[in-house]
């Protein structure tokens, strides 16, 4: 497996993988192939077409996590999606040169607006050609997973940065600033 393998046109394993946390903890944070085939899935039918729509540059900040990894990530669900490669998380930035190559620290950094998140987060519920089985927007970032064209669940929900989520129907998360 190279971990520049590209699973889509914007998309490529290594930034659906790279973790800072793993490298500072020693382990390798490497998908086995039904994940890879997981993370293939989302980017095709969730985030690629999302990208396309938007026409900005997605910074993935969390895609695959092995369990250990997610162990150690406060916050993460014990039964996170991550763990299968069908989850990312990630922020929309204006203009390619805020891409940054490395880690989660220095990626959260980079301030994407609200504005675009909110935009991102509209589209992938209003476009057809988007599917996703979980949605949720974060103050600074959203968490979206696919699992499979008949078993998505279209669950939309709102995270309070405190620990707090809760629940928005389509039209709630349409009015949401
Ligand atoms: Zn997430």
């Amino acid at each position: 497996m190279s971990t520049n393998q590209i699973l889509t046109p914007h998309f490529t394993l290594q930034e659906m993988t790279e973790s800072l946390t793993a490298k500072k903890h020693g382990f390798a944070n490497v998908p086995p192939p039904e994940a890879v085939e997981n993370l293939q899935r989302l980017c095709t039918h969730t985030l690629e077409p999302l990208r396309e729509k938007l026409g900005l540059p997605i910074i993935i900040t969390s895609g695959y996590r092995t369990k250990e990894l997610n162990d150690i990530i406060v916050h993460a669900s014990r039964r996170s999606q991550h763990m299968a490669g069908q989850a990312a998380d990630f922020h929309v930035v204006q203009g390619s040169k805020f891409k940054v190559q490395g880690d989660e620290g220095s990626k959260l950094n980079v301030q994407g607006s609200r504005e675009l998140l909110i935009r991102a987060f509209r589209l992938i519920i209003t476009e057809p050609e988007i599917d996703f089985d979980q949605l949720i927007i974060y103050p600074t970032f959203i968490h979206v997973s696919y699992v499979s064209r008949e078993r998505n669940r279209h669950q939309i929900t709102k995270a309070n940065g405190n620990g707090t989520y809760c629940a928005l129907s389509r039209a709630q998360a349409l009015a949401l600033v």
